[in-house]
């Protein structure tokens, strides 16, 4: 028992080691995974995010010229901001707000098809 007692007074004088959450966050740092964010200006639907990303989280509907996201579903591998061609993809150090209800992101791609070379 003296021997626990300097980590007693130190506990006590430090207080806790927690976070009273969610009364006090924790603020996202630089570098952090937060999220992925979509630029529609730039997404040309090619559907390169869809068809790589491995928590099913993007769906593509060429038909309506949308892009659909699950964030519930994404695991922030960044593999989409990697392989995406028009750069219309970020992954931004902030964090998510958290949800009750799964929400989907309906994007409405208006980014343009680079001409192919004839
Ligand atoms: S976000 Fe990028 S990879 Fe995904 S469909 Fe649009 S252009 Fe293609
Ligand atoms: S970060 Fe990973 S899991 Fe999330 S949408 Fe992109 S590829 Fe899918």
């Amino acid at each position: 028992m003296p021997m626990m007692l300097p980590t007693v007074l130190r506990n006590l004088l430090d207080g806790p080691a927690t976070r009273l959450y969610p009364i006090q966050v924790r603020e996202s740092f630089q570098n952090a995974r937060g999220h992925v964010v979509f630029n529609d200006d730039k997404c040309t639907l090619c559907s390169v995010c869809a068809l790589r990303c491995p928590a099913d989280a993007i769906s593509i509907d060429k038909e309506n010229k949308t892009l659909s996201f699950h964030p519930a579903r994404c695991i922030v591998c960044e593999v989409c901001v990697l392989g995406c061609p028009s750069d219309a993809i970020d992954l931004i150090y902030k964090w998510r707000p958290p949800f009750s209800r799964k929400p989907v992101e309906v994007h409405e791609a208006r980014g343009k098809k680079p001409r192919t070379p004839m």
